[in-house]
């Protein structure tokens, strides 16, 4: 399954970062997931508690923030959040749009550990290769 590869290698991710922890056990994993990811969001979350277990990840929770889909409109100047994934024209002015932001997310935004340590990640660390 292609949710349960790109949770395994969330789990490996934060397993690497927790060695610097010795004996934390993780509490709450972040991921920021963008509406064009392509991955189902309850499919994540059903192989989470499969990936996780034999882990220091075991019995964690995660907690997916969907982002939403930015592009950037010449006519507009601007850059304008589109309402899904059915139409690719500006809502301001009807333009197609092409020149993509923000939308195909998929990272650890923030892992916290057993102590109440919050740990930031670099907001664009990637958690998978390519989909
Ligand atoms: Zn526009």
């Amino acid at each position: 399954m292609h949710e349960l590869s790109i949770v395994a290698s969330v789990v490996d991710s934060v397993t690497e970062s927790l060695e610097a922890y010795p004996g934390a056990r993780v509490q709450e994993v972040r991921l920021r997931v963008g509406a064009l990811a392509g991955v189902v969001v309850d499919s994540l979350e059903f192989c989470w508690g499969i990936a996780t277990e034999g882990t220091v990840l075991e019995g964690s929770r995660l907690v997916i923030k969907t982002v939403p889909i930015v592009m950037h409109c010449e006519p507009c100047g601007a850059d304008v959040e589109l309402e899904g994934v059915q139409s690719f024209r500006c809502p301001m002015c009807g333009e197609a749009c092409c020149d993509l932001r923000q939308g195909r997310e998929l990272e650890i935004d923030s892992i916290e550990i057993e102590d109440g340590i919050k740990t930031e990640r670099a907001a664009h660390e990637k958690a998978r290769e390519t989909a």
